[in-house]
């Protein structure tokens, strides 16, 4: 049998087999001769031979992984990810990826990883093949994509501060005011010892008593500059167990002085145990701050007498932390609702309309949720959830 070129009736060469049978007839030798079109078969078989080497030409990573963890094929793409392993082909993978593959052949459910190479980040597909008793690893090339959002998460941050420093500016009558109370006392403790001590009256416990004085509202000045400086310096996310009611606090008394100005009575209903929460402080009371600005804005449309504002804490059934921020201010219409934690959804005539968009996005990045509900007319109430760290609580509790 041979394979011969043919030429067909319009010109085309093709492939034929060819085979030769001798057949004796009456004593004379005939050769039977028979012409194959094989231009089908050599297609296929060139098509099974490609798709073998298909893994190789793929740009990304394809490796076979035996179920001992040995590396029985790995094409050219996966060299940077052999390199991260620190093994080569037919060598075993490090353990914790020893494990990975007996754990996906053993559930049969593919399994996806992601790893930092010399090359890029990949995302790892580990495709089980149980009958052959090994896993496929299909590796995607994800560096664009993390770079992308690492990017974003960048531009969030800067916007976050942005709006923290924004809020500040806004309330930098208020603050310095609260600042000047420490400072005024100070410069009256200290006048008045002078007087004292140069009228040779001071006794010697009052002027003590004075000093001690000085120094508790120096401190008091200090906390409050420490307070501001970590509300507009620029710093990465951080994650710390924080008690909620001293974040409420904090926030309460840095609208204290526009509260009183617009003569609002606020009641604390904070939870008697700490409420514990794993967060950003600093961006969770930027949140509350955003909270408590839009309520005093609210409120300072209602009648003076009745200007209200409630804050509580606790815990929810659920073992979720909350804040609730409530006044009984102009409340919201039904249509602003639906818009309520859209950027740049603004009714007030020099609001930017940020706070909200950016308070739902920081408690977003907590996994916790912010919530509305209005009355319009009768008031509002904003409830912050957020994930509580319950066995510390408890801790701090007992
Ligand atoms: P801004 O305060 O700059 O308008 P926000 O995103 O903080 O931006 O708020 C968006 C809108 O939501 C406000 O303009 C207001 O109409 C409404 N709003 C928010 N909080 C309250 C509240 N406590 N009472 C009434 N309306 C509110």
């Amino acid at each position: 049998m041979r394979t011969l070129s043919a030429r067909s009736k319009d010109g085309k060469l093709f492939p034929v087999e060819v085979a030769i049978k001798p057949v004796m007839l009456e004593n004379k030798l005939f050769f039977t001769t028979y012409i194959r079109d094989i231009s089908e078969r050599k297609r296929q078989a060139q098509e099974i031979s490609s798709l073998a080497a298909f893994p190789g030409e793929s740009p990304l990573p394809v490796l076979r992984i035996n179920q001992p963890g040995v590396v029985i094929y790995a094409n050219k793409a996966s060299a940077a990810l052999l390199e991260y392993w620190g093994c080569r082909r037919m060598q075993t993978v490090p353990i914790y990826w020893k494990r990975l593959v007996e754990q996906t052949l053993e559930t049969g459910r593919a399994t996806e990883v992601e790893v930092e190479t010399s090359a890029g980040v990949f995302s790892l597909l580990l495709a089980p093949v149980a009958n052959l008793a090994y896993v496929n690893v299909y590796g995607r090339d994800i560096t664009a994509i993390r770079q992308a959002e690492e990017e974003a998460r960048h531009r969030q941050n800067e916007l976050i501060h942005v709006s923290r420093l924004s809020t500040m500016g806004e309330m930098a009558t208020g603050i310095a005011h609260e600042l000047n109370q420490p400072l005024s006392a100070i410069v009256n403790f200290a006048n008045g010892c002078a007087r004292r001590i140069r009228l040779g009256m001071g006794e010697k416990e009052e002027l003590i008593r004075a000093m001690e004085q000085i120094s508790l509202q120096a401190e008091r000045a200090g906390e409050i500059i420490k307070r501001l400086r970590g509300m507009v310096t620029r710093q990465q996310p951080v994650r710390e167990h924080t008690d909620l009611n001293t974040l409420v606090k904090d926030a309460c008394a840095l609208i204290a002085h526009d509260r009183q100005k617009l003569k609002i009575a606020m009641e604390l209903q904070l939870s008697r145990q700490p409420v514990i929460a794993r967060i950003d402080p600093v961006q969770i009371e930027q949140v509350i701050l955003n909270l408590l600005r839009n309520a005093l804005d609210a409120l300072g449309e209602q009648r003076q007498k009745e200007r209200r504002l409630l804050l509580e804490t606790g815990m929810s059934v659920q073992g979720m932390a909350y804040i609730r921020v409530q006044d009984n201010g102009s409340g919201i219409v039904l249509e602003d609702m639906k818009h309520l934690f859209d950027p740049f959804f603004s009714t007030k005539k020099t609001g930017m309309g940020m706070g909200l968009s950016i308070s739902k996005t920081i408690v977003a990045e907590h996994n916790g949720r912010i919530m509305a509900d209005s009355l319009p007319g009768k008031g509002t109430v904003f409830t912050i959830v957020l994930p509580a760290s319950s066995a510390i609580a408890e801790s701090i509790a007992s």
